[in-house]
């Protein structure tokens, strides 16, 4: 008997859950697109992302989605033929770099492999070796969505100083930013992307790119910018349409209005950034104990290079992962993510992973009751895993909650 009626669970790695609240803002006429309250709202949204940033350096709002602001940083950045340095952890920084290479960019990937963070020795070694500076940016993802490792952007910085190299540090941080820690201004990152669907509660289709002086130096000694992707006419607008290269995305606008309320001045950062690391911990602490008994296995087996906004698991028999994707959707009403980049397209083994989405708008009951819904999918389909997972997840929750 399927008991998946009632409010089901989109655990997937973004979009995230909406909040009933997000979802109400935008149950609204369509405002004046010229003058009046929209231009003031836009206004109020600037320093709230910059705070969630934690920068003191500009934020251009396109109308895209994560692929988008890829093209968005590049268009600014990049010249053909310009060298960029892409460090791979799993899908992401890749992704940005296949963007890079359509535009013309020499794109040397250094691979980390799926396991686990990026290495600052390595990279600063191959800083110090491009003699001739002919890397003009290193571009890495904080968190990879895929493999839910998250690199150490601070040791990142150091290493790249440590190498005296004058390269732009590039960072997406798409799935992290407000589940993870990430410091903008001290820890010396020049770009920064962030997208509406993820750690920020708000609907597809609003991307962010955060830059220095630096950065913004590059940008002013290109040739030419295509249009739309220019960050300059979107942050030093004289027309309010200029800071949206056309139509705003009003219904958007009022939705990530709501929420950067909800994460910046109700709960504030801080709390927000605590909740997501006590979450994730209690998702480990159930995985680890599944996976002392040959449960599903912890993609990422180092505790400090875990994100704490995904999670990502591999099953020993390599039809379970789907198996319980499935079960879980149809048994339970969780929907859990799929496997991303972990082997080839087409390989079987494809069916072995799967990921769980804890960013954004959860909180304890969610993710228990994502954890207890997939002990049960264990017990159902007879795949084997240790005991005590609920046990130590619940304690995970009762401990934070003195
Ligand atoms: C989700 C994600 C993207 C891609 O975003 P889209 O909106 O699907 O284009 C890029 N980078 C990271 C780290 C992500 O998590």
């Amino acid at each position: 008997m399927s008991l998946s009626q009632g409010r089901s669970y989109l655990a997937i790695p973004g979009p995230s859950v909406l909040p009933d609240r997000v979802l109400q803002a935008m149950q609204r006429p369509a405002p004046n697109i010229y003058t009046g309250e929209l231009v003031g709202l836009v206004d109020s949204l600037l320093p709230d992302l910059k705070a969630v940033a934690r920068t003191e350096g500009k934020v251009a709002i396109y109308i895209c989605n994560g692929h988008g602001l890829w093209d968005a940083t590049l268009a600014n950045l990049v010249t053909p033929c310009d060298r960029l340095l892409v460090l791979s952890t799993g899908r992401f920084a890749v992704g940005w770099g296949d963007a890079a290479r359509a535009m013309g960019a020499e794109v040397d990937v250094m691979d980390f492999g799926l396991r686990g963070a990026m290495d600052p020795e390595r990279v600063e070694a191959a800083l110090r070796a491009d003699t001739g500076h002919r890397i003009k940016s290193v571009l890495v993802a904080h968190v990879d969505t895929a493999t839910s490792v998250r690199n150490d952007i601070a040791a990142l910085r150091r290493a790249m100083d440590a190498a005296g190299h004058p390269a732009l540090l590039l960072v997406d941080c798409i799935a992290s930013l407000g589940c993870d820690p990430f410091e903008m201004d001290a820890w010396g990152v020049d770009v920064m992307i962030a997208a509406s669907q993820k750690g920020l509660m708000t609907p597809p289709g609003l991307g962010f790119v955060f830059f220095n002086d630096r950065a913004d130096l590059v940008r002013k000694g290109l040739d030419r910018v295509p249009r739309y992707w220019d960050w300059t006419p979107r942050t030093e607008a004289a027309l309010f349409y200029q800071l949206f290269c056309g139509t705003a995305p009003t219904h958007h606008l009022f939705a990530l209005r709501e929420a950067l309320t909800m994460l910046v001045h109700e709960e504030g950062l801080t709390h927000a950034l605590a909740r997501h690391a006590t979450l994730a911990r209690c998702v480990w602490a159930a995985a680890e104990a599944w996976q002392a008994g040959g449960g599903p296995m912890l993609n990422i087996a180092e505790r400090g290079a875990r994100s704490h906004a995904v999670t990502a698991l591999t099953t020993v028999a390599v039809a379970d992962g789907t198996r319980l994707r499935d079960w879980m959707e149809q048994q339970a009403g969780v929907t859990l993510g799929i496997g991303l980049g972990m082997v080839a397209p087409g390989n079987p083994e494809w069916h072995r992973y799967f990921r769980i989405g804890h960013m954004g708008h959860v909180n304890a009951h969610m993710v228990l009751g994502v954890l207890a819904s997939l002990q049960a999918g264990l017990v159902a389909l007879d795949i084997p895993h240790g005991t005590g997972a609920l046990d130590a997840a619940a304690r995970v929750c009762a401990g934070a909650s003195g």
